[in-house]
């Protein structure tokens, strides 16, 4: 990642199952990387209900990150498990191929939910051909209490908690079950683990050093 930031900023490429996931899951990184000068693509699956307002959220959520919003499935609900994993695989394979990534950010396969270890299976595939850094993220950590823990990179958040806080509460249909507090509560525990004051914590899955 070191190199990623030393070139240009680079291309920062996230795929998320919903809208809401990235912010949750890396939406501190993601600002941050923005920040740093990279130009940030969120590549959100599908929007399963109330599409108008969920669509209006993801795009003030990637405002605040000041990145790029694809919805891929925004003309119709649905889920992802409902789209056959060939087709989402071809269309993971156009944005990689357009937007060229030096760094993708995906869920972890370890996600309990059913759609974000696809979106991982999905991501893995597109990226078959293409070199590029790997990261994967767990987008509600409190609700993955039984899978493997992620800590093998930790990232400094501590300049970027505060828009990753007002990004997730940009989700306002999802606030009831978004704990803004949980999230900073999380971001200040990881950062005790790393030795920051805010940190998120990803799993490696391809790194290039
Ligand atoms: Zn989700």
């Amino acid at each position: 990642m070191n190199r990623l930031l030393e070139q240009n900023g680079g291309r920062v490429l996230a795929f998320g199952a919903h809208p809401d996931d990235l912010e949750v899951g890396a939406g501190g990184l993601l600002a941050r990387l923005a920040a740093e000068g990279a130009d940030v693509t969120l590549a959100v699956v599908s929007i399963p209900s109330n599409a108008e307002q969920r669509k209006r959220e993801a795009i003030a959520g990637a405002d605040l990150l000041d990145a790029e919003l694809f919805i891929l499935y925004e003309d119709r609900p649905c889920r992802v498990e409902d789209i056959p994993m060939h087709e989402l695989v071809r269309r993971f394979d156009n944005i990689v191929g357009d937007v060229r990534p030096d760094l993708v950010i995906t869920h972890s396969a370890h996600d309990l939910h059913w759609d974000h270890s696809l979106v991982n299976r999905a991501t893995v595939s597109a990226l078959r051909r293409t070199p590029c850094d790997l990261l994967a993220f767990l987008s509600s950590p409190e609700m993955n209490a039984q899978s493997r823990s992620i800590g093998q990179c930790f990232a400094d958040i501590t300049k970027t908690i505060d828009t990753k806080i007002q990004a997730i509460a940009a989700h306002e249909s999802q606030a009831s079950k978004l704990g803004l507090e949980s999230s900073r509560d999380l971001a200040r525990a990881n950062g005790r683990i790393s030795g920051y004051e805010y940190a998120e914590a990803y799993e490696v899955l391809r790194v290039r050093i």
